[in-house]
């Protein structure tokens, strides 16, 4: 090195650490890999993951280009605040090859979807803000922030998980946990780009991510029903608000996240993987975690629709899927979407729109059980009832 002239090297601040996951079988042993960027505790902090289902394969190969880009942004100083990566969130469901089949959405061992049953940190950290713990709240909604942060922090740490995939399932969260964004990167059967997030998300800043990705939809609840691993992160904020504002502590949104759907399963292309890394680090420089400046996009708010909007078309009968529409293609109700052709009988059942909107989303799978969902139409007013807006599958 040059005496008096700064080495890249120097400021370097990449770091990898593995982490063992708890209660593994006897004789076995699976770790989790986190990528940190950036000064650990600093402003503002942004956490990604990707392969939370195992075997959702675009999100991971887009994690690889993230890590190598960010890597090279690291060397040049680029980083602002901490950044952290995980590219491989599940190895419990990467190991779970059945007959040749990979199996990485359930947890074999118990059936929990594994992007399921994340704790709701409102209630443990709420009491210790309660308690004055880590210090008493007050008037400034900054300050508080902080405070806020401290005790979803402790709350993680202070689960007590009983399975390896609720150890995974605390890991994850207590590195997102007090973090300013969170992105979780998923894929669908056969899908265009889509993300799901809150109302606040959507207007804190998701618009524009969903502009520079290119979605064709997305997807708005506020607490969907099935504990997925954004909502445990952004939701503890609102519920929060609604305990201590009203007694004159204001709480911020501090932290936006969202489930990013990569398209589908077989859209697994190093190109279309390089792109979608772009957008999401040229999302990045927009909300300040880096040192660059992003390209200018134009945003479409009216893209969002309510979650409980979604019509999901299922096969009324078990039998041959015939689909008469793409990912993409906007419907009108009363249209065919699909034929379920019984195999013994010959007998065609032809399923129709209900209502106008786009195709986003369709299985890939080309036999269905009876009830299976094959195929779901973004509409712009809430159809759903119920609590439980997620599909199992
Ligand atoms: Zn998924």
């Amino acid at each position: 090195m040059v005496a008096g002239k700064a080495n890249a090297a120097d400021i370097m601040t990449h770091r990898i650490d593995d982490i063992a996951l708890p209660h593994g079988r006897p004789g076995t042993v699976r770790h989790i890999r986190i990528h940190r960027f950036g000064q650990e505790g600093a402003r503002p902090k942004a956490y990604i993951q990707a392969g939370l289902h195992a075997g959702e394969l675009p999100g991971m190969l887009v994690a690889q280009h993230l890590a190598e880009k960010l890597a090279s942004l690291d060397a040049a100083g680029a980083i602002r605040g901490e950044i952290v990566l995980v590219p491989m969130a599940n190895p419990i469901g990467l190991d779970q090859v059945l007959h040749g089949d990979l199996s990485g959405r359930f947890e074999l061992a118990g059936g929990v979807n594994f992007n399921r049953a994340f704790a709701d940190l409102s209630g443990p950290a709420g009491d210790m803000l309660a308690a004055g713990q880590p210090a008493p709240l007050g008037s400034d909604a900054q300050v508080n922030a902080g405070l806020v942060r401290a005790a979803l922090a402790a709350a993680a740490i202070s689960l007590s998980p009983r399975t390896q995939a609720d150890g995974l399932r605390q890991i994850l969260l207590s590195h997102a946990i007090d973090a300013d964004l969170v992105l979780d990167l998923h894929c669908d059967s056969e899908a265009v780009m889509h993300l799901y997030t809150t109302s606040a998300g959507w207007g804190g800043g998701f618009a524009d991510l969903a502009a520079r990705l290119g979605c064709e939809a997305a997807f708005l609840a506020e607490g969907s029903g099935g504990e997925p691993f954004d909502e445990a992160c952004s939701l503890p904020w609102q519920n929060l608000q609604a305990r201590f504002a009203p007694a004159g502590h204001p709480i911020p949104d501090g932290c936006a996240a969202t489930t990013v759907e990569l398209r589908g399963e077989g859209d697994v292309d190093d190109m279309l993987a390089a792109a979608d890394a772009k957008a999401l680090l040229d999302h990045l420089s927009w909300r300040g975690h880096l040192a660059l400046s992003a390209p200018p996009v134009e945003t479409a708010l009216d893209l969002a629709t309510p979650l409980a909007g979604v019509e999901r078309i299922r096969a009324p009968v078990g039998g041959i899927v015939l689909f008469h529409v793409e990912p993409g293609q906007s419907v009108r109700a009363g249209q065919p979407v699909a034929t379920v052709l019984e195999p013994l009988s010959g007998k065609r059942h032809v399923c129709q729109a209900g209502i106008d909107g786009p195709v986003w989303s369709r299985s890939r799978a080309r036999y269905a059980s009876p009830d299976d969902i094959i195929l779901s139409i973004a509409g712009r007013e809430p159809l759903a009832t119920g609590s439980h807006l997620l599909t199992a599958r």
